[in-house]
């Protein structure tokens, strides 16, 4: 029987049902399948040394680990003091080394046999006898063909990711290549091509059949990147097609409202501004007018770092469709956020007639019914809310604008909730944690993207410190000392109680026995997240009237808060929080005219591992860059105040994996691309993508044929909101 790509592995030689079970769990069902499934890592022969060269690399002080292939001779196991050693002499072309093993001897004896091949990776020494030795390497078997082939010929090795199950069926790495080796050779011709011929020339890609042999067995270093290159673009391009489709999908709708702009109230109310709006703001309101004048429905992206006015750019547009009649919804994450906004905008409407109503979680049932009735009615207000404003009982019935305010906090399924309650209001989403552009083009592909990136003129920028927890009184001394001269004070600990186990500071504690020592002349509050709604209002109402000089909190002050006269921000345990954490934090302060101050607090031992405050962090090496995370946190935040600067470390720190949202998007998983890495990939394989769904939408035509039947086949989940579904 002749085997084909879609054959049931079984069918291969030397698989039976057994091992074709195990296979199958791991998704190895089928010829295609094994195909692609790709080596984790290769063994090239140009990092390879051989032990002569080894041997003089290491006597001149090389101290790092080398891979080198060899033959082996004996081993034995040897009485070494108390201990047994287990040692192996290998050979190669050059001279001899040796390899031992102190523990773990049980599983080493029998294995290396006289005549095997290995290749071997560990840091060499010299020993005093003068051999070349490697201790606990790591190490691979190769056929003895294999290794003379790559001796020879420079070949490359492939390594699989080779599990517990896998080995219990004995398809170690020699056996896998073979099987995939002949999978290959009987199979290759069946595989066709998967991106249309045009865009593999335009973009000198490998195509999939040389990509496939030569992913298992490239005949070069080169060939492999191209391999690889090859299939990161792929990937790209197809989720980038998705997103060019839904975006497409959006702008051919019509449905939306066209409001009028000319408006004599909104000219009113920015005559009204004692400040001037800064360009970016400028540019950012134009963009959203013409969106707003458009039947096409907004779908906007606003971008700003904390603090860079994204609120009255905000009420400028809710301003708008309120003038028009219509409903205008202005969502927050958290109800002391949607307090403030409310505050916010009912204090800069006096003068107009505008109604602001709130609408949060914990009202009581009369007022919110209340809320719930006008609603309902149509009346044309400025709702300003929790994800209350999607609860079942909300009801808009007029609806046509919604205002997202720190998007991220949000789950993209709560954003559409919003959207699809009515028909189709224009949507503006504001996030104040910068993303990075490479997410900006995946997880928010289908938005249009407007950008804050310019701080209003009277900011003069923060000064941050990193301290350590001995100085503590020194730093309580120089806020009593900005006290004196009228000004707050935020100092922030990481959690509610007391942990014995954590050994936090609590802000609790902290508050109870500073306010009783130190700070006993001041005036000194708490606020924390397990306080209900209306106390946490009471508290920062005081904050804001300068009842209180001091103020102890928790992270809920993380988000949005505004007290302009607060300039001095202590955070405590600095490197129990996260990046964009601190940064939003930190984005409290600095809002008035006087100089902020963040004093960063953590252990006197981590606060003495300072980086040059200029570092470079592009100089470091991943593994430098791993071990030391928290430090390049903290020292990220005393160099860089730009919020899209520190994003991008963010992401670098913790990998693009989990973080903003890439994981509730909806969009599948990377397999080969990654978006911290490969950003040059992305950005061609985005604007072929974006080109080509330009060019035909519907993938009517012939050539993108293949792309839709990809699509429909690997993405059918994700297709729901184009037309070729
Ligand atoms: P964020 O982007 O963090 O939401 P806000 O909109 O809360 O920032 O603005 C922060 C502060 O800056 C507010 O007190 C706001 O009134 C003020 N502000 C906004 N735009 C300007 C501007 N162009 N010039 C001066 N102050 C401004
Ligand atoms: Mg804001």
């Amino acid at each position: 029987m002749s085997i084909t790509l879609n054959s049931q592995i079984q069918y291969l030689k030397s698989i039976g049902p057994k091992r074709a079970e195990i296979l199958s769990s791991i998704g190895i069902q089928t010829v295609h399948n094994l195909l692609y499934y790709f080596p984790s890592r290769y063994l090239d022969r140009t990092t390879i040394l051989n032990s002569s060269k080894t041997f003089k690399l290491v006597a001149s002080g090389y101290n790092s680990d080398i891979t080198i292939i060899g033959k082996v001779v004996e081993s034995e196991e040897i009485r070494y003091g108390k201990t047994n050693i287990y040692k192996v002499s290998f050979k190669d072309d050059k001279g001899f080394f040796e390899c031992v093993w102190f523990k773990g001897i049980k599983y080493f004896r029998n294995r290396f046999k006289e005549g095997d091949y290995y290749a071997i990776s560990a840091k060499p020494v010299i020993t005093k006898y003068g051999h070349l030795q490697f201790a606990h390497p790591d190490f691979d078997k190769l056929a003895s063909e294999e290794s003379l082939d790559f001796l020879n010929t420079g070949k490359i090795i492939p390594f699989y990711k080779i599990s517990a199950q896998l080995k219990n069926i004995n398809l170690g790495d020699l056996s896998l290549r073979r099987l995939i080796s002949s999978a290959v050779e009987q199979c290759i011709d069946d595989i066709s091509e998967t991106l249309p011929q045009e865009i593999i020339s335009a973009n000198n890609l490998l195509n999939l059949k040389s990509t496939i042999i030569n992913k298992h067995f490239p005949e070069s270093s080169g060939i492999l990147d191209r391999a690889n290159y090859r299939l990161k673009f792929e990937e790209f391009f197809y989720i980038e097609s998705l997103i060019a489709l839904k975006k497409k999908t959006n702008k051919t709708r019509k449905n939306g409202i066209s409001f009028k702009l000319d408006i004599p109230l909104v000219k009113q109310f920015l005559n009204s501004l004692e400040f001037e709006l800064t360009n970016a703001q400028l540019k950012t309101l134009h963009d959203i007018r013409l969106d707003m004048e458009n039947k096409v429905p907004m779908n906007r992206l606003i971008q700003g770092d904390v603090g860079s006015g994204k609120t009255i750019v905000a009420l400028i547009a809710l301003l708008i469709a309120v003038s028009n009649n219509k409903q205008a919804a202005f969502m927050a994450p958290t109800e002391i956020l949607a307090i403030q906004h409310f505050h916010n905008l009912q204090a800069m409407l006096t003068d107009f007639p505008i109604t602001v109503q709130l609408l949060i979680g914990g009202q009581k049932l009369k007022e919110k019914n209340l809320v719930y009735d006008k609603m309902k009615s149509g009346f044309p207000a400025i709702y300003v809310g929790t994800h209350a404003l999607i609860e079942e009982k909300a009801n808009f019935s007029n609806l046509g604008l919604v205002i997202i305010d720190e998007q991220h906090r949000f789950g993209v399924a709560q954003r559409s909730k919003l959207i699809t309650k009515s028909l189709s209001p224009d949507v503006l989403v504001m996030t104040a944690t910068p993303i990075p552009r490479t997410l900006t083009m995946t997880v928010y592909g289908d938005l249009d993207v407007s950008i804050i990136d310019e701080m209003p003129k009277n900011r003069i920028p923060i000064k941050t410190f990193l301290r350590s927890d001995k100085n503590l009184d020194k730093i309580y001394k120089f806020i009593i000392e900005s006290v004196k001269k009228g000004q707050q004070a935020f100092i922030v600990y990481p959690l509610v109680e007391d942990s014995d186990k954590l050994d936090l500071k609590a802000a609790e504690s902290y508050f109870e026995e500073l306010n009783s020592s130190i700070f006993r002349d001041y005036n000194v509050g708490l606020i924390h997240g397990k306080m209900k709604w209306d106390e946490k209002k009471e508290v920062m109402d005081k904050f804001a009237k300068k009842e209180f000089d001091i103020l102890f909190s928790t992270t809920v002050i993380e988000v949005g808060i505004d007290i302009p006269n607060a300039n001095i921000m202590v955070i405590n345990d600095a490197h129990r929080f996260g990046l964009s954490q601190l940064h939003q934090l930190r984005g409290r302060i600095g809002r008035g005219a006087e100089q902020g101050f963040c004093i960063l607090v953590t252990s006197d031992e981590l606060s003495k591992r300072q980086f040059d405050a200029t570092f470079n962090f592009d100089y470091l090496s991943d593994a430098q860059i791993q071990k030391n995370k928290t430090i390049i946190r903290l020292n990220a935040l005393v160099a860089h105040k730009s919020g899209f600067r520190l994003a991008e470390i963010d992401m670098k720190l913790r990998g693009p994996g989990d973080i903003y949202g890439l994981k509730q998007s909806g969009l599948p998983d990377f397999k080969y691309a990654n978006l911290v890495e490969d950003q040059d990939i992305l950005f061609k394989a985005k604007n072929t993508a974006f080109e080509l769904i330009e060019d035909d939408h519907n993938l009517i035509k012939e050539d993108n044929n293949v792309i839709k039947e990809n699509l429909k086949k690997f993405y059918k989940d994700n297709l729901h909101f184009s037309n070729i579904a």
